[in-house]
Protein backbone atom coordinates (compact mmCIF):
# COMPACT_ATOMS: atom_id res chain seq x y z
CA UNK A 1 0.00 0.00 0.00
CA UNK A 2 1.04 3.25 -0.67
CA UNK A 3 1.94 5.75 2.14
CA UNK A 4 -0.61 8.49 2.13
CA UNK A 5 -0.03 12.06 1.67
CA UNK A 6 -1.97 13.76 4.85
CA UNK A 7 -4.84 16.02 4.05
CA UNK A 8 -3.14 19.18 3.96
CA UNK A 9 0.26 17.37 2.95
CA UNK A 10 4.01 18.37 3.90
CA UNK A 11 6.50 16.06 3.26
CA UNK A 12 5.99 12.56 1.76
CA UNK A 13 8.04 9.26 2.34
CA UNK A 14 11.69 9.56 2.03
CA UNK A 15 11.63 13.23 2.73
CA UNK A 16 9.93 12.77 5.98
CA UNK A 17 12.51 10.06 7.11
CA UNK A 18 15.09 12.59 6.30
CA UNK A 19 13.55 15.28 7.92
CA UNK A 20 12.78 12.93 10.71
CA UNK A 21 16.12 11.90 11.15
CA UNK A 22 17.81 15.16 11.52
CA UNK A 23 15.26 16.33 14.02
CA UNK A 24 17.15 13.46 16.03
CA UNK A 25 19.93 14.93 15.14
CA UNK A 26 21.24 11.70 13.38
CA UNK A 27 21.38 10.19 9.59
CA UNK A 28 18.58 8.63 7.94
CA UNK A 29 19.23 4.92 7.72
CA UNK A 30 21.35 3.85 4.79
CA UNK A 31 20.24 0.75 2.79
CA UNK A 32 22.08 -2.27 1.94
CA UNK A 33 23.25 -4.68 4.23
CA UNK A 34 24.13 -4.84 7.41
CA UNK A 35 27.89 -4.18 8.92
CA UNK A 36 28.79 -7.83 10.09
CA UNK A 37 31.67 -6.52 11.99
CA UNK A 38 29.29 -4.45 14.27
CA UNK A 39 26.44 -6.75 14.46
CA UNK A 40 27.28 -7.90 17.85
CA UNK A 41 27.07 -4.62 19.41
CA UNK A 42 24.09 -2.34 19.79
CA UNK A 43 23.69 0.43 17.53
CA UNK A 44 25.58 3.63 18.52
CA UNK A 45 22.65 5.78 20.44
CA UNK A 46 21.84 8.93 18.21
CA UNK A 47 23.81 11.94 19.39
CA UNK A 48 21.28 14.02 20.95
CA UNK A 49 20.32 16.78 18.84
CA UNK A 50 21.83 20.66 18.57
CA UNK A 51 20.02 22.95 21.48
CA UNK A 52 17.40 25.18 20.30
CA UNK A 53 16.55 28.69 21.50
CA UNK A 54 12.88 29.24 20.01
CA UNK A 55 13.00 32.79 19.37
CA UNK A 56 8.97 32.53 17.83
CA UNK A 57 6.70 30.86 20.08
CA UNK A 58 2.94 31.75 20.16
CA UNK A 59 -0.25 30.21 22.50
CA UNK A 60 -3.60 31.72 22.82
CA UNK A 61 -6.47 31.15 24.76
CA UNK A 62 -9.42 32.35 23.19
CA UNK A 63 -11.36 32.29 26.55
CA UNK A 64 -9.09 35.32 27.54
CA UNK A 65 -8.09 37.13 24.46
CA UNK A 66 -9.92 38.32 21.22
CA UNK A 67 -7.71 37.30 17.82
CA UNK A 68 -9.33 39.29 15.28
CA UNK A 69 -7.48 37.57 12.41
CA UNK A 70 -8.58 34.18 13.36
CA UNK A 71 -11.66 34.50 11.58
CA UNK A 72 -9.69 34.28 8.47
CA UNK A 73 -7.63 31.07 9.39
CA UNK A 74 -10.27 28.51 10.52
CA UNK A 75 -7.19 25.88 10.83
CA UNK A 76 -6.14 28.14 13.05
CA UNK A 77 -8.93 29.38 14.83
CA UNK A 78 -9.31 27.54 18.27
CA UNK A 79 -6.93 27.41 21.44
CA UNK A 80 -3.24 26.70 21.07
CA UNK A 81 -2.09 26.22 24.66
CA UNK A 82 1.48 25.99 26.20
CA UNK A 83 1.22 22.35 26.94
CA UNK A 84 0.25 21.98 23.40
CA UNK A 85 3.44 23.59 22.14
CA UNK A 86 5.40 21.35 24.78
CA UNK A 87 3.92 18.48 23.70
CA UNK A 88 5.04 19.47 19.76
CA UNK A 89 8.51 20.19 20.82
CA UNK A 90 9.06 16.74 22.28
CA UNK A 91 12.12 15.06 21.76
CA UNK A 92 13.87 18.75 19.57
CA UNK A 93 15.87 19.38 22.34
CA UNK A 94 14.06 22.99 22.73
CA UNK A 95 16.16 24.54 25.59
CA UNK A 96 14.93 28.19 25.79
CA UNK A 97 11.25 29.96 24.01
CA UNK A 98 10.78 33.41 23.76
CA UNK A 99 6.94 34.52 23.34
CA UNK A 100 5.75 36.39 20.17
CA UNK A 101 2.56 38.55 20.55
CA UNK A 102 -0.15 37.24 18.97
CA UNK A 103 -1.96 40.44 17.08
CA UNK A 104 -4.83 40.23 19.90
CA UNK A 105 -7.46 43.14 19.56
CA UNK A 106 -5.38 46.46 20.64
CA UNK A 107 -7.40 46.84 24.05
CA UNK A 108 -5.85 43.70 24.94
CA UNK A 109 -2.29 44.19 24.34
CA UNK A 110 -1.42 45.27 27.71
CA UNK A 111 -3.29 42.10 29.65
CA UNK A 112 -1.63 40.00 27.03
CA UNK A 113 1.95 41.17 28.31
CA UNK A 114 1.05 41.12 31.72
CA UNK A 115 -0.15 37.62 31.30
CA UNK A 116 3.21 36.52 29.73
CA UNK A 117 5.77 38.07 32.17
CA UNK A 118 3.89 36.44 34.99
CA UNK A 119 3.99 33.46 33.32
CA UNK A 120 8.15 33.43 32.39
CA UNK A 121 8.48 34.91 36.01
CA UNK A 122 7.51 31.63 37.16
CA UNK A 123 10.29 30.16 36.38
CA UNK A 124 9.06 26.36 35.74
CA UNK A 125 9.44 26.24 32.00
CA UNK A 126 11.69 27.34 29.15
CA UNK A 127 9.78 29.95 28.41
CA UNK A 128 12.32 32.99 29.49
CA UNK A 129 11.13 36.07 27.85
CA UNK A 130 8.53 37.96 25.82
CA UNK A 131 8.59 40.14 22.31
CA UNK A 132 5.27 42.25 23.49
CA UNK A 133 2.49 44.08 21.32
CA UNK A 134 2.69 47.59 20.55
CA UNK A 135 1.53 50.32 18.13
CA UNK A 136 4.66 53.17 17.73
CA UNK A 137 3.02 55.98 16.96
CA UNK A 138 0.09 55.63 19.40
CA UNK A 139 -0.56 58.14 22.15
CA UNK A 140 0.19 56.01 24.99
CA UNK A 141 3.09 54.03 23.20
CA UNK A 142 5.96 56.00 24.94
CA UNK A 143 4.67 55.85 28.61
CA UNK A 144 3.76 51.66 28.15
CA UNK A 145 6.99 50.72 26.69
CA UNK A 146 8.75 52.78 29.79
CA UNK A 147 6.75 50.49 31.89
CA UNK A 148 6.87 47.13 30.36
CA UNK A 149 11.08 48.41 29.80
CA UNK A 150 11.33 48.02 33.35
CA UNK A 151 10.56 44.29 33.27
CA UNK A 152 13.91 41.94 32.30
CA UNK A 153 11.80 39.46 30.65
CA UNK A 154 10.14 41.72 27.72
CA UNK A 155 12.95 41.64 24.98
CA UNK A 156 11.12 43.80 22.68
CA UNK A 157 7.96 44.72 20.49
CA UNK A 158 6.11 43.93 17.20
CA UNK A 159 3.35 45.20 15.14
CA UNK A 160 2.74 43.35 12.35
CA UNK A 161 2.85 45.26 8.91
CA UNK A 162 2.59 42.54 6.24
CA UNK A 163 -1.19 42.44 6.42
CA UNK A 164 -3.75 44.04 3.82
CA UNK A 165 -5.01 46.36 6.02
CA UNK A 166 -1.77 48.58 6.27
CA UNK A 167 -0.68 50.80 3.59
CA UNK A 168 2.49 50.80 2.59
CA UNK A 169 5.03 52.98 3.55
CA UNK A 170 3.04 52.83 7.12
CA UNK A 171 6.20 52.29 9.08
CA UNK A 172 7.68 55.39 7.88
CA UNK A 173 5.87 57.74 9.57
CA UNK A 174 7.03 60.49 11.38
CA UNK A 175 5.64 59.34 14.79
CA UNK A 176 5.91 55.31 14.37
CA UNK A 177 9.89 56.11 13.45
CA UNK A 178 10.23 58.26 16.68
CA UNK A 179 8.67 55.68 18.83
CA UNK A 180 10.91 52.69 16.99
CA UNK A 181 14.11 54.59 18.00
CA UNK A 182 12.67 55.21 21.53
CA UNK A 183 12.36 51.69 21.71
CA UNK A 184 16.08 51.51 21.00
CA UNK A 185 16.66 54.01 24.51
CA UNK A 186 15.14 51.69 26.13
CA UNK A 187 16.89 48.49 25.65
CA UNK A 188 14.28 47.09 23.60
CA UNK A 189 14.35 45.91 20.30
CA UNK A 190 11.89 45.60 17.11
CA UNK A 191 10.62 42.55 15.25
CA UNK A 192 9.80 43.52 11.45
CA UNK A 193 6.98 41.52 9.69
CA UNK A 194 6.85 42.83 5.91
CA UNK A 195 5.52 41.73 3.11
CA UNK A 196 8.63 41.14 0.25
CA UNK A 197 8.09 44.11 -1.55
CA UNK A 198 8.23 46.49 1.23
CA UNK A 199 11.49 45.13 2.56
CA UNK A 200 13.43 48.63 1.48
CA UNK A 201 11.03 50.16 3.91
CA UNK A 202 12.30 48.20 6.84
CA UNK A 203 15.93 49.25 5.37
CA UNK A 204 14.88 52.61 5.68
CA UNK A 205 13.44 52.29 9.32
CA UNK A 206 16.19 50.39 10.64
CA UNK A 207 18.40 53.58 8.86
CA UNK A 208 16.43 56.27 10.74
CA UNK A 209 16.82 54.26 13.98
CA UNK A 210 20.51 53.27 14.08
CA UNK A 211 20.53 52.68 17.93
CA UNK A 212 17.49 50.35 17.84
CA UNK A 213 18.31 46.62 17.23
CA UNK A 214 15.85 45.23 14.44
CA UNK A 215 14.57 41.23 14.00
CA UNK A 216 13.28 40.64 10.00
CA UNK A 217 10.61 37.87 10.85
CA UNK A 218 9.95 35.06 8.60
CA UNK A 219 12.89 35.84 5.95
CA UNK A 220 11.07 38.73 5.13
CA UNK A 221 7.89 36.54 4.27
CA UNK A 222 9.00 35.16 0.60
CA UNK A 223 6.16 32.13 -0.44
CA UNK A 224 8.44 28.77 -1.01
CA UNK A 225 6.71 28.38 -3.90
CA UNK A 226 6.79 31.99 -5.27
CA UNK A 227 7.45 32.54 -9.03
CA UNK A 228 9.54 34.99 -8.91
CA UNK A 229 11.45 36.16 -5.94
CA UNK A 230 13.44 38.65 -7.03
CA UNK A 231 11.72 41.29 -5.59
CA UNK A 232 12.64 39.72 -2.12
CA UNK A 233 15.79 39.52 -3.13
CA UNK A 234 16.50 42.85 -4.06
CA UNK A 235 14.62 44.07 -0.55
CA UNK A 236 16.61 41.04 1.68
CA UNK A 237 19.98 42.64 0.19
CA UNK A 238 18.60 46.59 1.12
CA UNK A 239 17.78 45.67 4.86
CA UNK A 240 20.97 43.08 5.27
CA UNK A 241 23.20 45.72 4.55
CA UNK A 242 22.40 47.53 8.20
CA UNK A 243 24.21 45.75 11.10
CA UNK A 244 21.73 45.79 13.40
CA UNK A 245 19.24 43.76 11.63
CA UNK A 246 19.13 40.05 12.42
CA UNK A 247 16.95 38.01 10.25
CA UNK A 248 14.57 35.04 11.72
CA UNK A 249 14.79 32.05 9.80
CA UNK A 250 10.95 31.23 10.18
CA UNK A 251 7.71 31.12 9.03
CA UNK A 252 8.51 29.84 5.33
CA UNK A 253 6.87 26.86 5.73
CA UNK A 254 3.34 28.15 6.27
CA UNK A 255 3.06 29.56 2.90
CA UNK A 256 3.09 26.19 1.74
CA UNK A 257 0.01 25.88 2.48
CA UNK A 258 -1.56 22.12 1.45
CA UNK A 259 1.55 21.80 -1.07
CA UNK A 260 3.78 18.99 -0.79
CA UNK A 261 7.20 19.93 0.21
CA UNK A 262 10.56 18.80 0.58
CA UNK A 263 13.44 20.59 2.70
CA UNK A 264 15.17 20.87 -0.88
CA UNK A 265 12.36 23.40 -1.19
CA UNK A 266 13.34 25.83 1.32
CA UNK A 267 16.94 25.56 0.60
CA UNK A 268 17.37 28.61 -1.85
CA UNK A 269 15.53 30.63 0.93
CA UNK A 270 17.61 29.74 3.64
CA UNK A 271 20.63 29.88 1.54
CA UNK A 272 19.83 33.33 0.65
CA UNK A 273 19.11 34.49 3.97
CA UNK A 274 22.65 33.23 5.15
CA UNK A 275 24.29 34.97 2.27
CA UNK A 276 23.09 38.06 3.15
CA UNK A 277 23.11 38.47 6.65
CA UNK A 278 26.10 35.63 7.51
CA UNK A 279 26.21 32.89 10.10
CA UNK A 280 25.94 35.64 13.14
CA UNK A 281 22.54 37.55 12.17
CA UNK A 282 20.47 34.54 11.73
CA UNK A 283 18.13 33.09 13.99
CA UNK A 284 15.80 30.22 14.33
CA UNK A 285 12.24 30.49 14.78
CA UNK A 286 9.46 27.73 15.27
CA UNK A 287 6.54 30.28 14.68
CA UNK A 288 4.31 27.45 16.36
CA UNK A 289 1.02 26.87 15.63
CA UNK A 290 1.14 29.15 12.62
CA UNK A 291 4.06 26.69 10.67
CA UNK A 292 1.45 24.34 10.99
CA UNK A 293 -0.81 25.54 8.12
CA UNK A 294 2.34 23.79 5.94
CA UNK A 295 3.86 21.24 8.43
CA UNK A 296 4.24 20.04 12.13
CA UNK A 297 6.71 22.01 14.20
CA UNK A 298 9.13 18.97 14.29
CA UNK A 299 8.99 18.36 10.56
CA UNK A 300 10.00 21.71 9.86
CA UNK A 301 12.62 21.87 12.64
CA UNK A 302 14.02 18.80 10.77
CA UNK A 303 13.95 19.99 7.29
CA UNK A 304 15.73 23.07 8.10
CA UNK A 305 18.20 20.91 9.90
CA UNK A 306 19.10 18.99 6.62
CA UNK A 307 19.13 22.30 4.70
CA UNK A 308 22.14 23.67 7.12
CA UNK A 309 23.53 20.30 7.57
CA UNK A 310 26.33 20.93 5.41
CA UNK A 311 27.71 24.19 7.14
CA UNK A 312 30.18 24.04 9.96
CA UNK A 313 29.05 23.08 13.22
CA UNK A 314 29.22 26.22 14.73
CA UNK A 315 27.10 28.24 12.46
CA UNK A 316 24.78 25.31 12.56
CA UNK A 317 24.66 26.14 16.38
CA UNK A 318 24.12 30.09 16.02
CA UNK A 319 21.36 29.53 14.20
CA UNK A 320 19.55 27.44 16.28
CA UNK A 321 20.98 28.37 19.53
CA UNK A 322 23.53 30.86 20.10
CA UNK A 323 22.29 34.29 18.59
CA UNK A 324 19.05 34.29 19.79
CA UNK A 325 20.96 34.95 23.23
CA UNK A 326 22.43 37.75 21.66
CA UNK A 327 19.71 39.76 19.38
CA UNK A 328 17.40 39.41 22.27
CA UNK A 329 19.79 39.80 25.31
CA UNK A 330 19.02 36.81 26.52
CA UNK A 331 20.81 35.62 30.26
ZN1 LIG B 1 4.27 34.17 13.94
Amino acid sequence: MHDRIPRRGWLGGAAAAVAAAAARGGRPAAGGKPDLLTADFPPEPDPPPLPITDTHVHFWDLAKFRLPWLAGEPLLNRDYLWEDYLRATEGLNVVRAIYMEVDVDPSQQEEEAAEVVARCRRGDSILQAAVISGRPGSERFAQTMRRFAAMPEVKGVRQVLHGAATPRGYCLQAEFVRDVALLGELGLSFDLCLRPGELGDGARLARECPGTTFILDHCGNPEVFASDLELWKAGLGAIARHPHVYCKVSGIVASTRGRRWMPQDLAPIVDRVFAEFGPDRVIFGGDWPVCTLGAPLGAWVGALREVVRNRPLPDQRKLFHENAAVAYRLR
